[in-house]
C-alpha cells in the first residue's frame, strides 16, 4: 500500500507510523489519542439534571428501544426506561434517548431542519439568539436541534410558521433521540419558560 492510500491519523490526518505487521493504528501519537478521547467525552457530556433521572432508553433509528433487551420502549411506560449509566453501557441500537415525563420539569424544544451544513438557518439562528445558554444538541439526523432546559410543558405543541420554522415543544410523554452536543453549548439547563411562552404565544 502506498503512503497516499494509507488512512491518516483519525484526529489530525497525519501519515501514520508503519506498525509492522500489526493492525494499522488509529492515531499518530498518544497526544492525538488522548485529545480524541477528550473530544469524545466533551461531545457526550450531558446535564446532571438529566443523567440523575431514570428516564433513559436506547434509540434504534428513530425508535426507542429498551437498553436491556432491545425490545420497543414506550414514552409512557416507565418499566421500559432505565438509568443513564445502564443506557450508556448498553450496546443495543445506535445511541441514547431520553423520555420527558412532565413531573421532572425538563422541556425540549425541537427545531426541525434547523441546520444546513451544520449552520443554523435564519429562523433557527433567531431562536438560538433569544435562548439563554443551555444544553443544546444536534439531532441524530444532523439537521435538527434540540434545546433542553427547565420549564413546564404539559401538552406538546407543534408550531409551523411562514418563515419555514418547524418547532415542537415537549415536556411529557415524549421520547427524544439524542445526537451530539451542539458547538460549545453548556451542559447545564436554563429556565426556558420565557422562550417557550414566546414561541407558543
Ligand atoms: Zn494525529
Amino acid at each position: 500500500m502506498s503512503v497516499a492510500e494509507r488512512p491518516g491519523c483519525r484526529r489530525c490526518g497525519a501519515v501514520l507510523p508503519v506498525a509492522g505487521r500489526g493492525p494499522v493504528p488509529a492515531y499518530c501519537s498518544g497526544a492525538c489519542r488522548t485529545a480524541a478521547y477528550r473530544e469524545r467525552r466533551r461531545r457526550e457530556a450531558l446535564p446532571v439534571e438529566m443523567t440523575r433521572l431514570r428516564r433513559w432508553v436506547r434509540r434504534e433509528g428513530k425508535r426507542p428501544v429498551r437498553s436491556d433487551n432491545a425490545a420497543p420502549a414506550s414514552s409512557t411506560n416507565p418499566f421500559t426506561w432505565t438509568t443513564h449509566e445502564a443506557a450508556r453501557r448498553s450496546r443495543h441500537g445506535d445511541g441514547l434517548g431520553y423520555v420527558l415525563d412532565g413531573g421532572d420539569g425538563i422541556v425540549c424544544i425541537d427545531l426541525d431542519h434547523a441546520l444546513i451544513d451544520g449552520r443554523p438557518v435564519p429562523w433557527a439562528a433567531d431562536i438560538l439568539a433569544r435562548c439563554p445558554a443551555t444544553f443544546t444538541e444536534v439531532s441524530p439526523s444532523g439537521t435538527g436541534l434540540h434545546i433542553w432546559g427547565r420549564g413546564r410543558v404539559l401538552r406538546g405543541r407543534r408550531i409551523r410558521r411562514e418563515d419555514g420554522a418547524h418547532i415542537e415543544v415537549y415536556g411529557r410523554g415524549r421520547y427524544i433521540a439524542l445526537g451530539e452536543r451542539y458547538e460549545d453549548s453548556p451542559t447545564t439547563l436554563a429556565d426556558l419558560s420565557e422562550l417557550v411562552a414566546s414561541l407558543t404565544a
